[in-house]
């Protein structure tokens, strides 16, 4: 079973010799591995159960690392990096060789992000090597926003994961890539929309896409619950009926007992629903009920990439 603890000496040293880690960042939990080895990502895809056609986001420290495994950063990337890193952005660019097949999925670019959590930080400033790491749970289900989710759905597969608390942001990166030229949001994430337009003006968004492996892990049904969730437009509410459950934005819905729902946010306050998210999923998953009626939030700032992992929750297919 998987310790849990603050050791970066332990965890920097289990790295070092190939084994894999879960680490804490703002977005969500990492289960991260030496990027630069084939044998040590491998392991990343055995545990997750993860197909190798999603391809891994490669975390660094600083800028002057990142340049040893992009050939190019256009002006709009580097307007971003200078803006938002550390941060909740992923950049696609164009890779150096030194960056595995694997680590891409064969792709031509590198998802590359400096991530904003202290312990993680420190890390990767004392590895001679960046962190291959996607989110630490089982392929498709939801992402961790704590060590002990990390702990309950991995632990009997990794030596040790690195805590540092909750999650601040709590949803994964935002996906960011230029092709053609053209600046593009391939995952709505932690990262507003807004806040990147506000640097580099209107940006095109390609999220949505079902099974075209070029578009970053974008599968219809992800981050998905193993209870069937149904989506609430803003306003309205859902049958009341005993054995549901509900994730609400701001109040209860009427007709289901109050124990069975989670209200993101009393104040309606965004961040602090996409914080809540994840966690409040699980627990609704936990409880004894047949379904979970979602309601889905505002399309502005956090809440579009909410209502992205709402939608992808409530797919089946
Ligand atoms: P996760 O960290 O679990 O959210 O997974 C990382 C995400 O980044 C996946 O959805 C990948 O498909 C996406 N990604 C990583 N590298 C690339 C790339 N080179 N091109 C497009 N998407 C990528
Ligand atoms: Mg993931």
């Amino acid at each position: 079973m998987a310790q849990i603890g603050t050791d970066q000496q332990r965890a920097k040293a289990l790295l070092e010799a190939g084994n894999v880690v879960g680490i804490p960042t703002e977005t969500v939990y990492g289960l991260a591995a030496n990027a630069l080895d084939p044998d040590a990502v491998v392991t990343i895809f055995r545990v997750k159960n993860r197909p190798a056609f999603d391809p891994l986001i490669v975390h660094t420290d600083s800028l002057d690392k990142v340049t040893r495994f992009v050939t190019d950063l256009p002006e709009a990337a580097q307007q971003l990096a200078a803006t938002f890193w550390p941060g909740p952005l992923t950049l696609l660019l164009p890779r150096q060789p030194i960056i595995p097949d694997l680590v891409t999925s064969g792709l031509p670019t590198v998802a590359v992000r400096i991530p904003n959590h202290p312990l993680t930080r420190a890390l990767l400033r004392s590895l001679d090597f960046p962190l291959a790491a996607p989110s630490a749970n089982p392929f498709g289900y939801i992402s961790p926003t704590t060590a002990q989710h990390v702990a309950n759905q991995l632990g009997d597969q990794i030596p040790y994961i690195l805590d540092g608390g909750p999650a601040l942001v709590g949803l994964e990166s935002t996906i960011v890539g230029f092709e053609g030229g053209m600046p593009t949001i391939y995952r709505l994430g932690g990262l507003a929309q807004e806040a990147i337009e506000q640097v580099i003006g209107p940006v095109a968004l390609r999220s949505h896409s079902t099974s075209n492996p070029k578009a970053p892990g974008m599968l219809s049904s992800h981050y998905a619950p193993r209870k069937p969730v149904y989506l609430v437009q803003p306003g309205a509410s859902p049958p009341p009926t005993p054995r549901s459950g509900a994730l609400v934005f701001r109040e209860l819905f009427g007709g289901i007992a109050g124990g069975n729902q989670r209200t993101l946010s009393p104040t309606g306050n965004l961040n602090e629903a996409a914080k809540n998210l994840f966690a409040y999923l699980r627990e609704l998953d936990q409880l004894e009920i047949d379904q979970i009626y979602a309601e889905l939030l505002p399309p502005e700032g956090l809440g579009r990439a909410i209502n992205d992992r709402l939608r992808r929750a409530a797919a089946t297919a």
